[in-house]
């Protein structure tokens, strides 16, 4: 038996140009070949073939090779030679590579015309058998790849006898070729090798993750930009795909919100899990307490001093989100308009200008929405007499001066008696036309 097979599994290294090495499916199961995958007899001798006398193998599970580390198994092997005979078989007048690929590549690289190889009659699925094992043995195999040769195995052996010739359980192989299943673009980002500076590369941790959106490709897509972008750990993925699985009305939030604020939301959201109470039917002044201090925690949360932590991806988040914020506020001032007119309450829009920009508000407001300049109430009042300089209906002095510039602290503000000079059809018409 060679010596390689000897040595405890986990010490070998892919500097070892035998290129052996531990496969590490989980945390805690290595690879452990049977004497079938770590066969090879005893009495065959190694023979030295010219290289062009072999050819690789079309079925190779392993796709991916990397020229650094060719480059570096090539230097290895100028150095001292390949120490661990490659396996072949005859193949067509000529011999197939079964097991040792890259040290075939690496002393064609190194200029070598020969290298040592043992050769084995072996049938199509014993060859394609042993390359696959061989290759489970190697590290730097990807976990597609790992997954695409389980795969292999399992069209000629039974998922028991898979998970004893690898070392694994039954679990750790359904895990596997779940990667499978994940879309192409998916597959792609576990393949990546040598991220850029400053970038992330995808785990499988990650990709796993990725799952709880599998119905939807277009949101796995943004999901991995976004992994990419904030440099999400697997841990901050599983969050945020819980968290979507767990309020899926809040998916685009959860989807464009930096992780940071990700946690605030699921903390609101608990919270207003646990304090969800029956439906109590409140005044219309309790109402609008509530709205107010929805609105004052909101722009709590949306201080501009978040700005500085922002990046210019997160602030175009963030404006898309208050865009959408907007959109549900009118169809909230729709519905009320509509509950309002569906009642016979004598309801009837109120409209105040605005001194300084023209804009028509609807009275409630201190201030102009555009302008932010303090609306006139007794100035554009029908009560208001101006020569007396009072109110016609409390008889309350109103002096000119108050009446066209009035302070925050004005009476007026609030005033429930208030009756624009104006037809407020018109207005209305007025700012339609607008
Ligand atoms: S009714 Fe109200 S708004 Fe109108 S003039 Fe009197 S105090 Fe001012």
């Amino acid at each position: 038996m060679p010596e390689s097979a000897t040595r405890p599994v986990a010490a070998r290294s892919r500097a070892d140009n035998g290129d052996m090495a531990t496969l590490t499916l989980t945390a805690k199961e290595t690879f452990k070949p049977t004497p079938k995958s770590a066969a090879v007899p005893s009495d065959e001798t190694v023979r030295q073939i010219a290289l062009d006398q072999i050819v690789t193998n079309p079925d190779q599970p392993r796709k991916s090779f990397y020229q650094d580390t060719l480059d570096e198994l090539a230097a290895s092997i100028k150095e001292r030679g390949v120490l661990e005979p490659i396996v072949v078989r005859p193949f067509e007048g000529k011999f197939q590579v079964v097991m040792g690929e890259r040290r075939f590549r690496a002393s064609g690289l190194a200029g070598k015309a020969t290298i040592p190889a043992l050769v084995k009659e072996m049938s199509d699925e014993d060859a394609h058998a042993d390359a696959l094992l061989e290759n489970f043995q190697r590290e730097d195999m990807n976990p597609v790849e790992k997954a695409r040769a389980i795969q292999g195995l399992l069209t000629f052996m039974s998922w028991e006898k898979c998970g004893k010739t690898l070392g694994v359980s039954e679990t750790t192989l359904r895990r596997s070729l779940e990667l499978l299943e994940l879309p192409p673009f998916v597959q792609v980002e576990l393949t990546l090798r040598d991220p850029q500076p400053g970038q992330i590369l995808l785990t499988e941790g990650h990709c796993r993750a990725l799952g709880a959106l599998a119905h939807d490709p277009a949101s796995q897509k943004r999901m991995v930009d976004k992994i990419k972008i904030e440099k999400l750990n697997v841990g901050d993925a599983e969050k945020i795909m819980g968290a979507i699985v767990k309020h899926p009305e809040k998916r685009e939030a959860f989807l464009r919100v930096p992780i940071a604020i990700t946690e605030q939301l699921l903390k609101t959201l608990g919270a207003r899990a646990e304090k969800a109470k029956p439906y109590r039917p409140q005044t219309a002044e309790q109402h609008m307490k509530a709205i107010d201090k929805i609105g004052q925690q909101l722009g709590e949360l949306l201080d501009e001093r978040v700005i500085e932590y922002l990046s210019a991806v997160q602030m175009n988040q963030m404006l898309a989100t208050c865009a959408e914020l907007g959109r549900g506020l009118d169809e909230f001032n729709r519905k009320i308009r509509l509950a309002l007119k569906s009642k016979e309450y004598g309801f009837q829009e109120t409209y105040i200008h605005c001194p300084l920009c023209g804009r028509v508000e609807l009275v409630g407001s201190l201030r102009c929405s555009v302008c932010w300049t303090i609306l006139r109430r007794c100035y554009d009042c029908g009560n208001y007499d101006r020569t007396q300089e009072k109110c016609a209906v409390n008889g309350g002095r109103v002096y000119v001066a108050e009446a066209e510039s009035p302070k925050e602290y004005s009476k007026s503000y609030k005033c429930p008696d208030y009756k624009p000079k104006y037809d407020a059809q018109a207005v209305k018409t007025l700012k339609m036309a607008a």
